[in-house]
C-alpha cells in the first residue's frame, strides 16, 4: 500500500467541497495523469491510482462521512479499509472508462468456515457441549443483506432494464458485430440500490464475533467434522450462508492411547506381582477395573477388557481396552533384599531367565 495522503488534500479541494467541485476536480487531475497521457510515466501512474481511490470515497456520501469520521482505516474490519477501494488497475479503468467485463453478481451463497476445536479423550468418548467463538461476516440485521435501505430503493436497472446485460451492436468492416457484455451500472445484478442502507453503508453485510454451542457426539476422532448448518460467512446479495464446519482435534491422554475403537494402556507391574501373580486396579476411560494377572506373566502380554474402549461415531460399537504389562525390575534393593534374590537363585537352579525356546534357539544358533 502507497502512503496514505489525505484524499482532500489529494484532489485539492476543501473538506466542505461540494460533490460538483468534487468531480471537477477529479477529472481534471485524472486527465493530467491518466496512463495513456503519460505512457510510462510511473509516479503518474500512481498518482493516477491515488486519485482514483480518494474519489471514489469521497464522491460517495456514506463512504465521505464514513473517512471524515474514521480515516483511511474505515471502522471495524468488517467494512474494509479504503485502502482496499481498488483491487487493482483492472477496477480502475472500469470506473473510469464505464466499460469491461466483470463477473454477473446475483445472491451467491457464502464461504464455508472451519473451526478446529482441540478436545480430551475422555470428551471424544462420552460427547461433550462446547462453546465456540468465530468471528464471520452476518448479514445486515437492518437491511437484512441486500444494502438497501427500504424496498423501494431497490430498484430495476434502468440501463439493462433488470437483464444483467447488454447488448452492443457495432457496425464493422466484417459486418455487423453484436457484442454482449455484463451491465456495469449495475454489475450483472439487474438491480440498483438507490439508497444504501446506513447501518452497513450499503454492504449489507458486518464482521461479527459470535459465541456458538457445538455437541461433539460421542465417537469423534481427530479430524471429525461436525457441521453446522448456515453458521458460516454471510451470503452476497441476500444469498445464504455457508456452513461453519468444527473439526475435532483429540489431544494426547496421559495415560491411555487410541487405535480406532481400541484403547491401549501400558501398566506397569512387580517383579514379584508378575512372578506370583496378582490382582491389580488397572485405569480404564470408565473407571478403575480389577484385572488378574496370572503367575509367570511377562513384559509385553495383553489383556483384553471388553467394551471399555472407544464407541463408534455411530454408537453401535464399543472397542475394547487393551492392557499391556509391562514389568518393573527391581532397583535400589536393600542387603538383605539382594540376599534373598541370591538365594531365590540358587534354590531355583535359575542359570539364564525362563525362557528354554529362546536358550535352546540360541544353542542352535552358535551351532552347538
Ligand atoms: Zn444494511
Ligand atoms: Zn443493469
Amino acid at each position: 500500500m502507497a502512503d496514505q495522503r489525505d484524499y482532500y488534500e489529494l484532489l485539492g479541494v476543501s473538506r466542505d467541497a461540494t460533490q460538483e467541485e468534487i468531480k471537477r476536480a477529479f477529472r481534471k487531475l485524472a486527465r493530467q495523469t491518466h496512463p495513456d497521457v503519460n505512457p510510462g510515466d510511473q509516479a503518474a501512474e500512481q498518482r493516477f491510482k491515488e486519485i482514483n481511490a480518494a474519489y471514489e470515497v469521497l464522491s460517495d456520501p456514506q463512504k465521505r462521512e464514513q473517512y471524515d469520521m474514521f480515516g483511511h482505516d474505515g471502522p471495524r474490519r468488517g467494512a474494509g479499509g479504503f485502502g482496499e477501494a481498488f483491487g487493482g488497475f483492472g477496477d480502475i479503468f472500469d470506473v473510469f472508462f464505464g466499460g469491461g467485463q466483470r463477473r454477473a453478481a446475483g445472491p451467491m451463497r457464502g464461504s464455508d468456515l472451519e473451526y478446529r476445536l482441540q478436545i480430551s479423550l475422555e470428551e471424544a468418548a462420552f460427547g461433550a457441549e462446547k462453546r465456540i467463538t468465530v468471528e464471520r461476516h452476518e448479514a445486515c440485521e437492518v437491511c437484512g443483506g441486500s444494502g438497501a435501505a427500504s424496498a423501494a430503493s431497490v430498484q430495476t436497472c434502468p440501463t439493462c432494464r433488470g437483464a444483467g446485460q447488454v447488448r452492443q451492436v457495432q457496425n464493422t468492416l466484417l459486418g455487423q458485430v453484436s457484442t454482449v457484455t455484463t451491465c456495469h451500472r449495475c454489475r450483472g445484478r439487474g438491480q440498483i440500490v438507490t439508497e444504501p442502507c446506513r447501518n452497513c453503508q450499503g454492504q449489507g453485510y458486518a464482521y461479527r464475533t459470535r459465541e456458538l454451542q457445538v455437541r461433539v457426539p460421542p465417537g469423534v476422532d481427530t479430524g471429525t467434522s461436525i457441521r453446522l448448518s448456515g453458521q458460516g460467512e454471510a451470503g452476497a446479495h441476500g444469498g445464504p450462508p455457508g456452513d461453519l464446519y468444527v473439526v475435532t482435534i483429540v489431544s494426547d491422554h496421559p495415560v491411555f492411547k487410541r487405535s480406532g475403537l481400541e484403547i491401549l494402556c501400558d501398566v506397569p507391574i512387580s517383579f514379584t506381582q508378575a512372578a506370583l501373580g496378582a490382582e491389580i486396579q488397572v485405569p480404564t476411560l470408565y473407571g478403575p477395573e480389577t484385572l488378574k494377572v496370572p503367575e509367570g506373566t511377562q513384559t509385553g502380554t495383553t489383556f483384553r477388557l471388553p467394551n471399555k474402549g472407544m464407541p463408534a461415531l455411530n454408537g453401535r460399537r464399543v472397542g475394547d481396552e487393551v492392557v499391556q504389562i509391562r514389568v518393573c525390575t527391581p532397583t535400589n534393593l536393600t542387603e538383605k533384599q539382594k540376599d534373598l534374590l541370591r538365594q531365590f537363585a540358587a534354590a531355583g537352579g535359575e542359570k539364564h531367565g525362563e525362557d528354554k525356546s529362546f536358550w535352546e534357539r540360541v544353542k542352535e544358533f552358535l551351532g552347538s
